[in-house]
């Protein structure tokens, strides 16, 4: 972690510590940072901030590279916890894919986070994401299995995400993500995204079937099957863009 800017970890506990904020109602949502330790990783040195909220009693992470507090168009990709596809390598998803990429790309620059939001199967827990998958081996097709996979509340998500970067005092962002809506919303939470980065995925063999579905329906996106017809579902609140594909198929992802 030598050469590195380090977070100024006392300081940034003290503000939380101290720290409520005045509304109140439904919308509510207060974040506090609650430990902060260095995290060195496969992928370079991190800090991990860990946090606590009022809204859902869950303890959500940062994975913070370089010094944060105070800059400009920190690079922030937001991943939402999939411990099926994050933990066990599960080819349902690409969620760890994604994940690995975020981390990858941005433990090779001076600052940028992670934000891991605790929010398994989109926040119905994993339980009933769990309960989606078996109803889909027993031939569930793929929005009725989305259904019982249920839908993110994506308002409160970017309430606690747009918190967390305020508790790291960060100024401005570039976003990292494929869908442009998630600027819009985290700028409606008080963030100011000053740009996109494209998400984009390295090709493996676990990825490919995006382009071939995309290949075989010519730029037009509606389900993500493999060969075999199995649904492959999307967790993440943005569509996986893979290294190679074509500006069509690209544009096609965000009809
Ligand atoms: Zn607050
Ligand atoms: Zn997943």
């Amino acid at each position: 972690m030598s050469g590195h800017m380090h977070l100024p970890i006392e300081q940034l506990l003290d503000e939380s510590r101290a720290h409520e904020c005045d509304e109140a109602g439904d919308e509510y949502v207060c974040v506090k940072i609650a430990s902060i330790a260095e995290l060195p990783t496969r992928f370079g040195d991190f800090h991990i901030v860990a946090f606590y909220n009022n809204k859902d009693g869950k303890e959500h992470a940062a994975i913070v590279k370089g010094d944060v507090t105070d800059s400009e168009d920190v690079v922030v990709r937001l991943h939402s916890e999939c411990l099926t596809g994050d933990a066990f390598g599960s080819l349902r998803c690409d969620c760890r894919d994604q994940l690995e990429a975020a981390l990858t790309t941005i433990g090779k620059m001076e600052k940028g986070i992670v934000l891991y939001l605790r929010q398994e199967g989109r926040g119905i827990g994993l339980t009933n994401k769990i309960r989606a998958y078996g109803l889909q081996d027993y031939g569930m097709d793929t929005v009725e299995a989305n259904l019982a996979l249920g839908f993110r509340d994506d308002e409160r998500d970017y309430a606690v995400a747009a918190h967390m970067l305020n508790s790291l005092r960060v100024k401005s962002i570039r976003l990292m993500t494929n869908n442009p809506k998630k600027i819009n919303d985290l700028t409606k939470h008080g963030i100011q995204v000053n740009g996109r980065i494209p998400h984009i995925l390295p090709t493996n063999p676990y990825n490919e079937f995006y382009l071939r579905t995309k290949a075989e329906k010519s730029g037009h996106l509606i389900d993500l099957k493999d060969f075999k017809g199995k649904t492959h579902l999307q967790e993440q609140s943005d569509r996986p863009v893979v290294k190679g594909m074509t500006e069509e198929q690209v544009r096609s992802l965000h009809e």
